[in-house]
């Protein structure tokens, strides 16, 4: 399977991951003219995908998803609740275009089978993802107050896993947020800190097993990608979890391609 973030922040996601014939999208939170662009960049036709899975209604998910959609005539996958509070905002959608999945449930395209889970965050029915094929796990869970037990779950097993490590929780005390909007972050259906991103990447170590590890939707105004890398690098260290052998960790970057791994 193959992996790239093509852009993760909150200013836009959008995440490919493909197997040898099939291509799918997990969110288009960008315009569609700048996605389009990202795959051309990684040598991907945007025609092929097949399918493109959303996470939540928030507009870093969905911006530029029924660009995407109409051009290319791709199908879009999310729950009903999801639909329903996104459909005012990215236009006309071909019906056979708006497919509805259930919460926790196994989507196959073609030789990908796509499991949904929960995530606590504040939206009508915030969902994770995990791609499974041919033996390979790839997780992506970000927007998520908490490192729940149905995220940990889910994600545990895969060999790749994007995972929110969205602010430094002392810059986002003393930063510009207006209070209301640190409380919505820091609450349990806002978004990982460093730190607890860290946790739950200790929680789930298995040293029989190496993992890549990419950490995302990182904020803007709250957390440089240095700091996020280096606080999860330290808790990992004390922890005795070896970032060589154990789990190798990377940054997606917010406004272009990365961290493009194939396994
Ligand atoms: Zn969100
Ligand atoms: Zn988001």
């Amino acid at each position: 399977m193959k992996f790239c973030s093509l852009y993760s922040g909150s200013s836009g996601n959008s995440i490919f991951i493909a197997s040898d014939n099939t291509r799918i999208l997990i969110d288009a939170g960008l315009p569609g003219k700048s996605i389009d662009a990202a795959l051309k960049e990684i040598n991907e036709d945007p025609s092929k995908i097949d399918a493109i899975f959303i996470t939540h209604e928030h507009s870093d998910h969905i911006k530029g998803v029924g660009v995407i959609s109409r051009k290319y005539d791709i199908p879009i996958y999310t729950n009903e609740a999801t639909w329903n509070s996104m459909l005012p905002c990215i236009g006309k959608i071909k019906e056979h275009n708006i497919k509805i999945i259930e919460k926790r449930s196994v989507t196959a395209i073609k030789d990908i089978d796509i499991i949904s889970f929960n995530t606590p965050h504040d939206a009508v029915g915030p969902m994770g993802y995990t791609l499974h094929s041919k033996g390979k796990r790839i997780s992506v869970a970000t927007d998520l107050g908490t490192f729940t037990e149905e995220v940990k779950y889910n994600i545990k097993d895969s060999d790749i896993i994007l995972l929110e490590s969205n602010h430094d929780v002392q810059m986002l005390k003393y930063g510009p947020y207006p209070y209301p909007l640190k409380r919505r972050v820091l609450s349990e259906i806002g978004h990982l800190s460093n730190e607890a991103c860290a946790e739950a990447l200790v929680n789930i170590n298995d040293e029989s097993k190496v993992r890549r590890i990419i950490l995302g939707h990182l904020s803007n105004t709250n957390n440089y990608p240095e700091l996020a890398y280096q606080t999860v690098f330290n808790i990992l260290n004390e922890n005795k979890i070896n970032t060589d052998k154990d789990m190798i960790i990377s940054l997606a970057d917010r406004g272009k391609p990365s961290s493009y791994i194939e396994i």
